[in-house]
């Protein structure tokens, strides 16, 4: 296994690192980008990159991508997310577009990738109802074929910035007599369609997030099914591999962890048993971190070797979300009683946030990262995935 990186790659990261200090958009330096800009706002950086031709890494050269190698994948993943830059939106780059270029028509392919690459179209995930999360197969939003159109009825829900999006991507019920996943197919639908309402759902840190989105007798033209009718599960499941491959979050848990590092410098004494305890646990999350660094670059240096760690990728999800989520915890628990506000009350109204700028958005980040363990695969799953498809229990 190689970890230094090569001249060459070496090269490469420090022309990343100079092209975001040069152009990260100083507009997007705000505590919580994904809810705290505007549509406009939250596309300056993705324009940027695709400007740069480096929005979409994972893709092919043929339809847009870099021709990046496996590590310089890599490297621009663990750049982007230690300087805190807000990843271009994933459901159009990293879901929906691979999808498209993959078992999508010619016709579909020239319709929507140049528009997902510009940023022109924002996409939604339309897979979670409400009966149906972990056990995706259970959905029921239905799809009845009319002439040249599907007729669509349902609810999704959880639909992640659903308020912003041109289109949606749906599993949808073809067939309601076919065992559970045979009969759903792979839907692209835009949201200007009548009959299609989203309505917020706001999460626990008071912000809008997530949505329902429900579909009343939407009609969607035949030519926006993706491959074949029945066959959306396929899809599905290939969509799901890439969503995972992305969430160990290295570079975005080093660059908290530093900032944990310099709050609890600030808040706590090593003469204090609660400050030499917290001391403790910062440092046994960076020894966990630097364990998943390692068990990360095993895998990406496998990868570049053409091996694929299949579902033992599923552990850099489980690993890295705790770590996020940790660390969460340890920054509420460094700022003591300014943890007890919570800025979304303050805004709006007039009222004063004690404490230190850092202090404001502490409680916002340990409430928001709950999700972390829950989207993409809750971390239950993933590890019956490794029970199941690891250990061969
Ligand atoms: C912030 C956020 C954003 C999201 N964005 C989107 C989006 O944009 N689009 C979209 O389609 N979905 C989205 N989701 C939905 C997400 O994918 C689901 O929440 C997730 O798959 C879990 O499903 P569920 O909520 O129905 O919980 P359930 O499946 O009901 O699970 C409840 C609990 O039971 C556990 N559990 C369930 N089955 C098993 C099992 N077999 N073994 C062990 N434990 C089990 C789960 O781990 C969980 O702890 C989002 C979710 C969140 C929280």
């Amino acid at each position: 296994m190689e970890l230094k990186l090569s001249n060459a790659d070496a090269a490469f990261r420090d022309e990343v690192r100079s092209f975001i200090t040069d152009n990260y958009p100083v507009e997007m330096r705000v505590p919580n980008p994904e809810t705290d800009l505007t549509k406009e706002q939250s596309l300056l950086w993705h324009r940027i990159l695709y400007r740069k031709g480096w929005v979409a890494p994972l893709w092919p050269k043929e339809y847009g991508g870099p021709g990046w190698t496996i590590t310089q994948r890599y490297i621009f993943e663990q750049e982007t997310s230690r300087a805190g830059t807000l990843p271009p939106l994933p459901f159009g780059i990293t879901m929906v577009g691979p999808v498209i270029y993959t078992f999508g028509t010619e016709a579909q392919k020239k319709r929507f990738l140049p528009r997902i690459l510009s940023g022109e179209d924002w996409w939604a995930q339309g897979y979670s109802e409400p009966g149906a999360g972990s056990d995706l197969a259970a959905l029921r939003t239905k799809a009845m074929r009319s002439g040249g159109h599907y007729v669509v009825n349902g609810h999704k829900t959880w639909t992640t910035l659903a308020q912003h999006a041109d289109w949606i991507f749906c599993l949808v019920r073809t067939d309601p007599h076919a065992k559970a996943q045979s009969g759903i197919s792979f839907l692209l639908i835009d949201m200007k369609s009548p009959g299609v309402v989203v309505r917020p759902i706001i999460t626990l840190d008071g912000r809008h997030e997530i949505n329902d989105v429900f579909l009343e007798d939407v009609r969607v033209p035949v030519e926006n099914l993706i491959g074949e009718e029945n066959r959306g599960w396929t899809y599905a499941k290939f969509l799901l591999g890439n969503e995972r491959t992305s969430m160990a979050g290295t570079g975005r848990s080093k660059r908290r962890l530093e900032r944990l590092k310099a709050i609890a410098r600030a808040e706590t004494s090593a003469e204090d048993p609660s400050g030499r305890e917290l001391a403790k646990d910062i440092a046994r999350i960076e020894i966990d971190l630097i364990a998943l660094e390692a068990t990360e670059a095993r895998m990406i240096s496998q990868l570049s070797r053409g091996k694929d760690p299949g579902p033992a990728a599923s552990l850099l999800k489980i690993r890295g979300t705790e770590i996020h989520q940790r660390i969460a915890d340890l920054t509420h628990r460094a700022i003591g009683q300014y943890g007890l506000a919570l800025r979304e009350q303050a805004s709006g109204g007039n009222i004063f946030l004690p404490g230190p700028d850092y202090t404001h958005t502490a409680t916002e980040r340990y409430l928001n990262t709950r999700k972390l363990s829950i989207y993409g695969g809750s971390n239950e799953i993933q590890r019956n995935i490794i029970a199941k498809a690891v250990l061969g229990l």
